[in-house]
């Protein structure tokens, strides 16, 4: 599977962009942010809640990083204005964390600010292993300022079970992922079944303390075992939620929503989303197998 990923990645260059957008638009809520809007509204309407979230290029100056910080300030804009059931999701690196710490925490405060105007709340996604201390370190400064935001854990780190229960003692708002880099194996965990274990092992520790957690998974095992601690925990519907990306498995995703349980979907946008796209594809070319078998076999 590898050598077909990478080769499909190698050629979806050659792709005209026309074409890769048709299979890329499953993924991708559109180019603006009204496309964002209707896209989150029609999850709304299904009784799903959504996060938004601007795809951004790699930066280098603080002009582009301000400029992102505007277009999120517009999201938190839109969803007060259109009453969306929606929050914001955002990338540090977005907003400076490559340049300068400082520079990205008040850029990251004046969303903050835009957010506690309308009592909205920001998730800060976690990125590659060079960014995580430095996101945890903005997101605890950032949490002191305004309390309704929170942070994502990657499970296939090994170092996230003692982030999580520092960040435990704070009661943190959690998103818990996999973890999408391609990571060396000194610091993260390769195998599958692996991944899947520290997952739940992470997951119980969160549930166990009260923190509010957002499962963010497309595989049954994981969602399977989710409803075990939820069940174990006797937890409220309001103290977790389920997490998905836009256009992927929406079978299992319907299958939670029947369920009873929250579920939040991702909707990325933007002008970049072809650069972006390629760029994943790039880090990781187990995405475009992903994306290559869901056209072929749609579940
Ligand atoms: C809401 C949300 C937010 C996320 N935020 C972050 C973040 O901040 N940082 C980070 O590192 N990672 C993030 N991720 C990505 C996450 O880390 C995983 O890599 C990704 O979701 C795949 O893992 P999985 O749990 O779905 O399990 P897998 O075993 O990888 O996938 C299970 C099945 O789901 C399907 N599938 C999974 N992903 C895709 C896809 N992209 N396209 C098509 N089919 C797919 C496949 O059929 C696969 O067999 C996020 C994921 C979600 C759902």
């Amino acid at each position: 599977m590898n050598f077909f990923n990478k080769t499909i990645v190698k050629l979806i260059p050659y792709v005209p962009k026309k074409v890769v957008r048709i299979f890329a638009s499953k993924y991708i809520a559109g180019e603006t942010l009204s496309d964002a809007i209707q896209v989150t509204a029609k999850l709304n309407e299904k009784g799903i809640l959504a996060t938004m979230d601007v795809l951004g290029e790699d930066i280098s100056t603080k002009e582009e990083a301000e400029r992102n910080r505007d277009e999120c300030i517009e999201v938190i804009k839109a969803i007060n204005k259109f009453d969306l059931d929606s929050n914001l999701s955002l990338k540090l690196t977005q907003l400076g964390l490559k340049i300068n710490l400082d520079l990205c925490f008040q850029n990251l405060k004046s969303i903050l600010e835009k957010a506690k105007l309308f009592n909205q709340f920001v998730r800060i996604d976690m990125e590659d292993s060079s960014c995580t201390d430095s996101t945890i370190q903005i997101f605890e400064r950032a949490r002191d300022y305004y309390p309704n935001c929170g942070i994502v854990l990657q499970a296939y780190l090994n170092r996230t079970l003692e982030d999580a229960t520092r960040l435990i003692e704070k009661k943190a708002n959690f998103r818990l992922c996999k973890g999408i880099y391609v990571e060396p194996e000194t610091i993260a965990i390769k195998d599958k079944q692996g991944i899947n274990r520290n997952f739940l092992k992470i997951l119980k520790t969160m549930l166990a303390t009260g923190c509010y957690v957002g499962i963010a998974t497309h595989d049954e095992e994981l969602v399977q075992g989710s409803y075990k601690l939820i069940e174990e925990f006797k937890l409220e519907k309001t103290s977790y939620e389920f997490q998905m990306l836009l256009g992927v498995r929406e079978n299992l995703r319907a299958s939670i929503v029947k369920n009873g349980h929250r579920l939040r979907v991702y909707v990325p946008f933007g002008k970049h989303w072809y650069k972006y796209s390629l760029r994943r594809f790039k880090e990781n070319p187990q995405i475009a197998g992903y994306i290559f078998k869901s056209i072929l076999f749609r579940d």
